[in-house]
């Protein structure tokens, strides 16, 4: 069993960087962790639910987490550490906010799930379609995946076209015809095409680079007659971080109105953690088709895909695009989502958070300076990248580049100091509003010296 050692919960709070409290450990080996770790392989697929958890590309035994508050998570074994994952964005206003959990426990006292209409459905839509201008309707799912590879559906049944056009490192969930060249959890176990994905599926999707607007440009001229969709992450944040460049999404959205192909941003992401609505409200291309999951649900498995009343209404009960789901439009998920927008509707929210995103990524720079190391970190709203690279990342290729075994090397130092690092250096890190100063301070100061141990 390998080693592994950890700062006990009162280590990380320290208010001043410098303080010698980080140079303290208590040495500590994970065994409760190791033990559930090993009893879980017995009876889950390596261990876990969803691949990434399992530390397969940073290498080492995942932690089992016990309870989360705020911006702290905590393990089995009796640490903390300051959370930069957020249940990947949908903590968005902090791990089990009061407001939030009143609204869940409130709402479940009188029933999980109906399988049937209840009135908080149509509540969370209004507040999604009052927030973006492309939508006049949602249809709710329960996972991002659900989302994307319904609004496909959706796309070729509109246009009649069989094909669709994606980014290579985008990732869109585990959808067939999606999980080619797709990033996140797939690129880093090195089989971007999964096994039992039918050929014929994988050859309905036509790929580009991230960012290269040439590449779309000729693909449509060739293909365009059969291109249902080109779906898209207006904020690629399964490939690390990595930001549209100027006049990309405009242009997408020009290149589809030539070749009468359907714009799907999926925001399932970005959606309300960039800004409110989503990117698509910052950089103001307005999309046919969003999808949305991670924050809209607040932790809870919500998500959706939305559009104009004139889409929407090609959608069963209304249109003969069927699509269903026993648990969707849960009153438990619903009261979790409204409860979270409800906090993120408040004004300043956003600008706090990103805020603190612009102080992070300083600080970042600052520290891994100090090193002579070579990082790109940026942030929009509350998403933080960071990437061991010196050149900027605008496309999967450039992703790779990275050092990624110099990041494995950084999460584990930032875990041992009390940070909770995406397990893998092709994510996103995500902050949330009740991370505070104290939280990030603690960051900066474990990074200062990861940066340090890890360049040396
Ligand atoms: C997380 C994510 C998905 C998949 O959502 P699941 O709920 O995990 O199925 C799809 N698209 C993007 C952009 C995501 O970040």
């Amino acid at each position: 069993m390998p080693l592994v050692y950890c700062w006990r919960t009162t280590a990380i709070r320290v208010k001043n960087p410098n303080e010698d409290a980080l140079t303290m450990p208590e040495i500590q080996q994970h065994t409760r962790s190791a033990h559930l770790f090993d009893a879980a392989k017995l009876v889950l697929p390596g261990g876990v639910n969803s691949p990434v958890r399992a530390f397969g590309s940073v290498g080492g035994n995942p932690r089992f987490l016990q309870r989360a508050q705020g911006g702290y998570v905590y393990d089995v074994d009796g640490c903390s550490y300051v959370d930069l994952v957020c249940s990947w964005g949908a903590a968005i206003v902090g791990h089990a906010h009061p407001q939030v959990i009143e609204a869940v426990t409130k709402t479940a006292t009188d029933g999980i799930s109906f399988g049937a209409c209840c009135a908080l459905e149509g509540q969370l839509a209004k507040i999604i379609v009052d927030a973006l201008p492309s939508v006049d309707m949602v249809r709710f799912v329960n996972s991002g995946t659900e989302a994307t590879m319904s609004a496909l559906r959706l796309a070729r049944a509109v246009t009649g076209r069989d094909n669709i056009l994606k980014f290579i490192g985008g990732y869109h969930g585990h959808v067939d015809a999606l999980l080619v060249a797709a990033g996140s959890g797939a690129t880093t176990f090195g089989s971007p095409d999964s096994a039992g994905v039918p050929k014929a599926f994988a050859e309905s999707t036509l790929l580009a680079p991230y960012n290269d607007l040439q590449t779309v440009s000729q693909v449509l001229e060739q293909h365009g007659k059969n291109v249902a969709a080109i779906i898209v992450e207006p904020i690629a944040g399964n490939m690390g971080y990595v930001e549209p460049i100027e006049g990309f999404l405009p242009s997408l959205r020009k290149l589809c109105d030539k070749h009468g192909c359907l714009l799907i941003f999926d925001e399932v992401m970005t959606g309300f953690r960039t800004a409110w609505g989503g990117y698509q409200n910052l950089c103001g291309v307005r999309p046919d088709l969003t999808c949305l999951g991670k924050v809209i649900g607040g932790g809870m498995p919500v998500a959706a895909y939305a559009g104009s009343s004139d889409l929407m209404g090609r959608v069963s009960p209304l249109g003969p695009v069927y699509q269903a789901g026993t648990l969707s439009g849960n009153p438990v998920g619903m009261a979790a989502g409204i409860a979270t927008l409800a906090l993120c509707r408040e004004s300043g929210f956003y600008a706090s958070l990103e805020a603190k995103s612009k102080y992070l990524t300083e600080g970042l720079k600052k520290a891994a300076g100090q090193s002579g190391m070579a990082i790109q970190t940026a942030y929009t709203g509350g998403m933080v990248g960071l990437a061991f690279v010196d050149q900027p990342v605008r496309n999967y290729d450039d992703a790779k580049a990275g050092n990624h075994e110099l990041f494995a090397r950084f999460f584990h130092a930032m875990l041992n100091l009390g940070v909770w690092l995406p397990p893998s250096g092709y994510e996103a890190m995500f902050i949330s509003a009740a991370h505070d100063n104290d939280a990030i301070e603690a960051i900066l100061a474990a990074a200062s010296k990861s940066f340090q141990k890890v360049s040396s």
